[in-house]
């Protein structure tokens, strides 16, 4: 079963079609179906920055809380150019389903800023924080809203947004944004927290396949925190990784990348151009390389009915969110790919952004084992969760992932009631 979306690139409307699916396989009340389709709540404001030359530029910002069915919103916060309120609206949405998936007592919101973090001296971006902070500071607070790191955000950000939230509440309160530095309250495990997530579930699908990891080839796009940790992640476990990119392209070695120097070489330059290993490749050519294991781990809406005929991966474990559009599903699973979604995939990241808000709330902090073996068993189950709803109802992974985490949150719904 599936259903072509008129606006393929539109990432709303990609959600909300999946929903759909999903909500028709669970046989979902109209009413709810209404209800889960669109966000509880959204502000966009305005946000004048002094620049470092005086001038002042007037930036554009967004908090989306999409539900708090479940408990308080959580999602990150997005630096970037082509920012826009669809798209947050729909990041909003993916929490909601990916905190209801690992079965975390959180809602869904996002937020983002257009602006361009790499264009920014530190004192911009910290007066921009700042402000965005200030902006939308009634929807926020440890019971109601808790931000955390996305694409073009970092601990740094996290810690003045902590700062400011707490300035103005009168109160230390770390447990109002996740993803902080260790020493503000932030948890062991939360940077990599992502990357493992998305080994842990390829480990999960090559077993479920009864494939070898010491006989796989993976290719990664996206040499962020995502995609860098998956790719060290993945060769841990024996995975060689052949391919890797950023936005501006990509490197491809068939007997595999030399990850530690890439690493160091990406610490110091932020960029894979001048890393010397293997040939150069496009975005587009690293998506479609003869790998077992491809992990899309940087932005929406990379593979769509342009090009997924051409993808050759068995599996592909979504490190980003969005990265497949829903015209794009009907396809690989036509392929028969073992798809891995975003909502499942790349959930270890909130998952410990979990652990860090309740560690903050207890002021008691666990071991970097405590926090891993925790993460470890959520996947591991949640994996097993939606595997096995996807062969109960022959539907795939994705849509298996949304009925479950649907439900969770439909089940809540109709517990609360509606007040009227
Ligand atoms: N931005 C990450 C995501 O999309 C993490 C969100 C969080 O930890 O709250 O899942």
């Amino acid at each position: 079963m599936n259903q072509q979306v008129a606006s393929e690139d539109n990432p709303y409307a990609a959600m909300q079609a999946r929903l759909d699916l999903a909500s028709a396989r669970l046989g979902l009340e109209p009413n709810l179906i209404a209800i889960l389709r669109t966000c509880e709540r959204e502000i966009t404001i305005s946000m004048p920055v002094v620049m470092d030359d005086g001038s002042v530029q007037v930036f554009e910002g967004f908090r989306v809380q999409h539900s708090t069915a479940r408990g308080p919103a959580k999602g990150g916060i997005r630096f970037a150019m082509n920012v826009n309120r669809d798209e947050v609206r729909a990041l909003a949405a993916w929490m909601t389903w990916k905190c209801a998936v690992v079965n975390v007592p959180f809602g869904g919101g996002k937020g983002g800023v257009v602006c361009d973090p790499f264009k920014m001296s530190k004192g911009e971006l910290e007066r921009v924080t700042r402000r965005y902070v200030t902006g939308i500071l009634d929807m926020l607070g440890p019971d109601r809203d808790v931000p955390a790191p996305d694409m073009g955000t970092d601990g740094q950000v996290m810690a003045w947004f902590m700062d400011t939230y707490s300035m103005h509440r009168r109160s230390y309160l770390p447990a109002s944004v996740t993803g902080k530095p260790i020493d503000l309250g932030g948890s062991l495990g939360r940077v990599e927290a992502t990357g493992r997530g998305v080994m842990l579930c390829a480990r999960e699908a090559l077993k479920h396949l009864g494939m070898n990891p010491n006989e796989c080839t993976a290719a990664i796009q996206g040499a962020g925190n995502v995609g860098l940790i998956s790719a060290l992640q993945l060769a841990r476990i024996g995975v060689k990784v052949v391919a890797i990119s950023d936005v501006h392209g990509g490197l491809y070695n068939k007997d595999g990348l030399d990850l530690a120097g890439l690493r160091k070489h990406l610490k110091v330059q932020r960029k894979l151009d001048g890393f010397q290993d293997g040939d150069r490749i496009s975005n587009n050519e690293l998506l479609e390389l003869p790998v077992d294991i491809l992990v899309p781990a940087a932005t929406e809406n990379v593979i769509t009915s342009r090009n997924a005929e051409r993808i050759q991966a068995r599996i592909i474990v979504e490190g980003a969110n969005g990265p497949v559009t829903a015209n794009a599903d009907k396809i690989l699973d036509d392929k028969g790919t073992f798809v891995v979604p975003d909502i499942l995939a790349n959930a270890g990241g909130v998952t410990v952004s979990y652990f860090e808000w309740v560690q903050d709330r207890m002021s008691f902090f666990w071991t970097q084992k405590e926090v891993e073996e925790r993460m470890e068993h959520i996947m591991v189950d949640s994996f097993a969760a939606t595997v096995d709803m996807a062969q109960r109802f022959k539907e795939s992974n994705r849509i298996a992932a949304y009925m479950l985490g649907v439900d969770r949150v439909a089940e809540t719904t109709r517990m609360r009631g509606i007040y009227a």
